[in-house]
């Protein structure tokens, strides 16, 4: 996908973009592949499959969940590496407030430095665990619109480092490959026990390639219980199922 071929692919999907917003792409784009060959940031480099794989495949929540066009919600990226999927949706949709909670520290240095370049407003960034980002003690737990999550664990570890993040009445979408075919069934103990219901799991493949992409759109009905998410590691080790 080429950034014109982006262009007009988003805008079949009523998402217009401006010149100035296409710049900050060509430039997220080129300190992402400059800063990779100093740092692992990303497997995918080429510009056709960033733009399509990295950038595109960002926007797709906005399909689905229009609210994300117009309000200025409060989203949480929990383990969002080099900036997927928020920062193309802030850059999208400039009146999002982001934050994004990342395990790795030098993740977080590349997405300063990202926003200085773009010259983002409204976006946090945390080097934390999301087990202790949204614990029982910090004022994140249970206060933002919206958490997305891509390419960070199975649905039912997900759950629990991202539905303590919602507030009540918001929602956690996570951006999933082809989902393994148990995969929402088994999370289903996980997020009713920590206040959420799936609202819809829409399935759709990407243009040009054709790859299956599935978001799953849980929405937060009650509060987590105060015991999850459960200490670091946790979650993994022994996942709720
Ligand atoms: N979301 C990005 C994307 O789609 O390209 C990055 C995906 S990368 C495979 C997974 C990221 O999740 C890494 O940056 C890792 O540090 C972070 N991560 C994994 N477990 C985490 C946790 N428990 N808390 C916070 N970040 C975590």
């Amino acid at each position: 996908m080429t950034p014109a071929t982006f262009k007009t692919a988003l805008a079949a999907q009523g998402v217009t973009l401006s010149t100035q917003q296409m710049a900050q792409f060509q430039r997220y784009f080129d300190l992402l592949v400059t800063i990779n060959q100093k740092m692992n940031l990303t497997n995918i480099t080429a510009e056709p499959e960033v733009y399509l794989k990295h950038f595109y495949d960002s926007l797709t929540p906005s399909f689905y969940l229009p609210q994300l066009q117009r309000q200025a919600l409060t989203i949480c990226d929990v383990g969002a590496g080099a900036g997927f999927p928020s920062i193309p949706l802030k850059i999208v949709f400039p009146q999002l407030q982001v934050t994004i909670v990342d395990a790795l520290n030098k993740r977080i240095n590349f997405l300063n430095q990202l926003a200085g370049a773009l010259n983002l407003s409204d976006v946090a960034f945390f080097h934390e665990r999301a087990e202790i980002f949204g614990n029982k003690r910090s004022s994140h737990r249970e206060s933002y619109d919206l958490v997305t999550a891509r390419a960070v664990a199975r649905l039912p570890v997900l759950s629990e480092l991202c539905l303590p993040l919602v507030k009540k009445g918001g929602q956690f979408v996570a951006l999933k490959g082809q989902l393994a075919a148990d995969e929402l069934a088994t999370a289903d103990y996980a997020i009713t026990k920590l206040g959420g219901k799936v609202q819809a799991s829409p399935a759709f493949t990407l243009p040009e390639t054709g790859d299956q992409r599935q978001l799953v759109i849980i929405d937060k009905r009650r509060q987590t219980p105060k015991s999850y998410p459960r200490r670091a590691g946790m979650p993994n080790r022994k996942p709720l199922v």
